[in-house]
């Protein structure tokens, strides 16, 4: 049952049970109240009555009986009305107090009372006790006495249930009305109350709902309308904040994991990077040569590899400055990086010594692209740099895996380096 039902459903029981607490408890008592004051009226109507018929025999006794009292009750003398006389024991409602004349009027309904002598005999036993026996103690409590020149002659007693009057019974049937009308009433203002305020409540609970479902899904950042200031728009105020700070914590981590992996790869490329050159450092390249090595071999590709070194480099730093020195440097890296495909490897492996892996070449392709490279370093326009300056290298390049590894490779080639030392620089040897 959706929240909304239960709210209108508990109006709607309160409302009712309250109307019909209300009218009710209004509706019981008015009916008892009724009851009790016409039950006065009728006794005291009936003991006014009989008093006076008393007082004019002085006692029941000395009276002409029930059929004298029926005569006497007829004949509309006398305090008033009688019933049909039946038994004598009925008795219509009395007429105003201090009236006292009045007729019995059409239509209403008789009242019952006995009427017992001095020593509580039933003289009349409104067909509850035969005339003669002995008032029970229970019908002695309501007794009324009867008083005649200061004695008590008689005893006079309500028995029986009061029928209400049509009149009273057209009031109690406007009253029942009236309940009916108030428990109708009472059901469409809660049916309409439930309505209007569950309809914005349910409106902002679909709202939250909808919200932290669109966080669920990733979007932390989210607002619901806030309207009035009960505790619903206090929680959907809350949502805001708690999405808002949430969203907001969440871009300063995301933030924060972007730089840290961006340091983090920074970090890595340094500790791969050789800083004045920018190619590759020894450590990358005996990793990834290892690797080329065992692709080769596995798949039976070639491979070669190649060492250079700067001729008489120690002269160029004595003769032009260390920081000449670094200059060719940082440019024959750039020279050797720029004529590389992305598949070959280059790495600066220290000092003035420079590496290079070419995969699926064989020896005479490398060699010919180092003699290529040679000749460029050779023929760079040095004397930009210094007016005096020129650059040679060396070369040593080997291809046969037979070596074991790319290790043992590399220094066969640097055997063939020396060699070209050896043989007058600015040349490539190489061996298969
Ligand atoms: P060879 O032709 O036989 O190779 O002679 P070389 O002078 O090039 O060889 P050597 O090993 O005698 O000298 C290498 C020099 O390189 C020594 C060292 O001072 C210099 N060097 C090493 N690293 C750097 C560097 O980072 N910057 C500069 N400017 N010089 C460096
Ligand atoms: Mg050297
Ligand atoms: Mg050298």
């Amino acid at each position: 049952m959706s929240l909304r039902t239960k709210f209108m459903l508990a109006l709607l029981l309160t409302g009712l049970a309250a109307v019909a607490m209300v009218g009710g408890l209004a509706y019981v008592g008015m009916t008892k109240k009724v009851d009790s004051i016409r039950r006065e009226q009728a006794a005291e109507h009936f003991h006014a009555t009989v008093t006076a018929y008393l007082q004019q025999y002085g006692s029941w006794q000395a009276s002409p009986g029930r059929d004298g009292f029926d005569e006497y009750m007829r004949s509309g003398d006398r305090p008033p009305p009688l019933s049909d006389g039946a038994q004598g024991e009925e008795r219509r409602p009395p007429p105003p107090p201090q009236g006292g004349e009045g007729r019995p009027r059409a239509g209403e309904p008789p009242f019952r009372f006995i009427l017992a002598d001095q020593d509580y005999r039933v003289l009349l036993g409104a067909g509850v006790y035969h005339p003669g026996e002995p008032l029970p103690d229970a019908a002695r409590k309501d007794a009324r006495a009867v008083t005649v020149n200061g004695s008590v002659v008689a005893y006079v007693s309500p028995e029986g249930v009061i029928t209400p009057s049509k009149q009273e019974l057209q009031y109690l049937a406007a009253m029942r009305d009236a309940l009916w009308f108030g428990v109708s009433a009472a059901a469409v203002l809660a049916v309409a109350l439930g309505l209007l305020l569950s309809r914005s409540l349910g409106r902002t609970l679909g709202c939250l709902t909808d919200a932290v479902r669109a966080m669920h899904g990733g979007s932390l950042l989210q607002r619901v309308p806030v309207q009035g200031k009960d505790e619903v728009a206090e929680l959907a105020a809350a949502f805001n904040d708690m999405s808002e700070k949430l969203a907001r914590s969440h871009k300063e981590l995301q933030d924060s994991h972007q730089t840290i992996l961006l340091q983090a790869e920074q970090m890595r490329e340094l500790s791969v990077r050789d800083a004045l050159t920018k190619l590759h450092n020894r450590r990358h390249f005996d990793e990834q040569a290892s690797t080329l090595f065992s692709h080769a071999v596995r798949h039976k590709r070639p491979l070669s590899v190649v060492i250079g070194d700067i001729d008489y480099f120690k002269k160029i730093n004595d003769q032009f400055s260390h920081a000449t020195g670094d200059a060719v440097l940082r440019q024959v890296g750039e020279i050797l990086r720029s004529h590389m495909r992305l598949s070959d490897l280059v790495a600066r492996y220290g000092g003035e010594e420079f590496v290079i892996a070419f995969p699926e070449t064989e020896l005479p392709q490398a060699a010919a692209l180092c003699d290529k490279l040679r000749g460029m370093i050779e023929s760079f326009p040095w004397h930009q740099v210094h007016p005096e300056l020129k650059v040679t290298m060396s070369m040593g390049v080997y291809a046969d895996l037979a070596a074991g590894t790319a290790e043992a490779m590399l220094q066969k080639a640097d055997a063939l380096l020396y060699r070209a030392k050896e043989t007058g620089r600015n040349r490539v040897c190489f061996a298969a």
